[in-house]
C-alpha cells in the first residue's frame, strides 16, 4: 500500500507560502516533487549495516541490496565519497501503475532515504542498477549539499544519478557506452528533446508498463549522456554548482504547478538547446 500524503502536504505548504503575492503565485522548495513518488508504508528492520539500515523485505533479499549498495558506491567517482553517511532502505511491494516506479531517493529533512519497489521477477542484474541509480541521487545530493534535497532541473538530477550507476547501468543494458545506448535507441526512433516537457507522461506514449519502463530507462541514458558531456567540457563541479538551484513552482490556474526551469546560459554559458546540438554533433565525430 502505498501513500502519497506527504506529497499533499507539499501542496499545501505551496499554497500557504503563496498567499498573498501578487501576479502568478511562485514558491521555492529545497525538496524534489515528482508527480507520482510512492511512499512505502512503515515496515519492521530486516537488516542493518555499517552502511545502512533495511527495513522491509526478507532477509535474503535484505543481504543482495546490502551487497548491491556497496557495489554502487565501490564504483562511485572519488568526488562523491561520503564514508561517514548512513542511510536507510525501504523495500516495498512492486508498484502496479501505468509505469510504475522502481526506486526513488530522498533527503527529506536531510535524512538520505531509498524506497525500491521491487519485483520478484527482477534480475539481479537490474536490482543492481536500480540500487545504483538510487545510490546516486543520495552521494549526489550529499555532494550538492546546499540544498537539503534536490534541485528543479530533472535533467541534471536524473541524469547524473544515471551517469553515476554508469557501471551496472551499461551492463544490464548491454551497452559499452552511454552514446552507443542511445545511438540504438535513436536508430527505434527515441529521442527526448532536452529543451521539452521536463518530466513528461511517459505512460501516454507507451501501449505497455514494460514499454514505459524502457521509455524511462532510454530517457535518463540519455540524460546521463548530456550529463557526461556537460562534465568534459565544463567539469564536474559546474554540474554539481549548476544542480544546487532549488525547485520553484509557479501556479498556472488550471494547468497547476509549472517547476522552474535551470538556466543553462547562466550556468553554462549556452541556452540548453545550443548545449544540446553541440552535444549531438559529438556523436557524428566518434
Ligand atoms: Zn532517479
Amino acid at each position: 500500500m502505498l501513500t502519497r500524503c506527504w506529497l499533499i502536504g507539499i501542496i499545501v505548504l505551496a499554497l500557504a507560502s503563496a498567499h498573498g503575492q501578487p501576479g502568478p503565485p511562485t514558491v521555492r522548495f529545497g525538496i524534489d516533487l515528482r508527480r507520482d513518488r510512492p511512499q512505502v508504508e512503515r515496515q519492521p528492520l530486516t537488516l542493518s549495516t555499517d552502511r545502512i539500515d533495511v527495513y522491509g523485505g526478507d532477509p535474503d533479499l535484505a543481504e543482495r541490496v546490502s551487497s548491491h549498495v556497496e557495489v554502487a558506491i565501490a564504483t562511485l567517482p572519488p568526488r562523491f565519497a561520503n564514508p561517514s553517511m548512513r542511510f536507510s532502505v525501504r523495500i516495498g511491494p512492486p508498484d502496479d501503475g501505468d509505469c510504475p516506479v522502481r526506486g526513488f531517493a530522498s533527503m527529506f529533512v536531510g535524512q538520505p532515504s531509498i524506497g525500491l519497489l521491487v519485483d520478484p521477477e527482477w534480475s539481479d542484474a537490474e536490482l543492481q542498477r536500480i540500487v545504483a541509480h538510487e545510490v546516486g541521487h543520495v552521494y549526489h545530493a550529499a555532494a550538492r549539499a546546499a540544498v537539503d534535497p534536490p534541485s528543479g532541473d530533472a535533467i541534471l538530477n536524473e541524469g547524473l544519478a544515471t551517469w553515476l550507476a554508469a557501471p551496472s547501468r551499461l551492463a544490464d543494458l548491454g551497452f559499452s557506452s552511454f552514446e552507443s545506448a542511445i545511438r540504438s535507441s535513436m536508430e527505434r526512433g527515441i529521442y527526448f528533446g532536452m529543451d521539452e516537457e521536463p518530466t513528461p507522461d511517459l505512460s501516454t506514449f507507451a501501449s505497455s508498463a514494460e514499454e514505459c519502463v524502457a521509455l524511462r530507462d532510454a530517457l535518463y541514458t540519455q540524460r546521463a549522456g548530456f550529463v557526461g558531456f556537460l562534465i568534459q567540457r565544463f567539469g564536474m563541479e559546474a554540474v554539481i554548482e549548476a544542480s544546487r538551484q532549488p525547485l520553484e513552482l509557479t501556479f498556472m490556474g488550471r494547468e497547476g504547478w509549472r517547476a522552474s526551469r535551470l538556466d543553462y546560459e547562466a550556468e553554462f554559458g549556452a541556452p540548453l538547446a545550443q548545449l544540446e546540438r553541440e552535444w549531438l554533433a559529438g556523436f557524428a565525430t566518434e
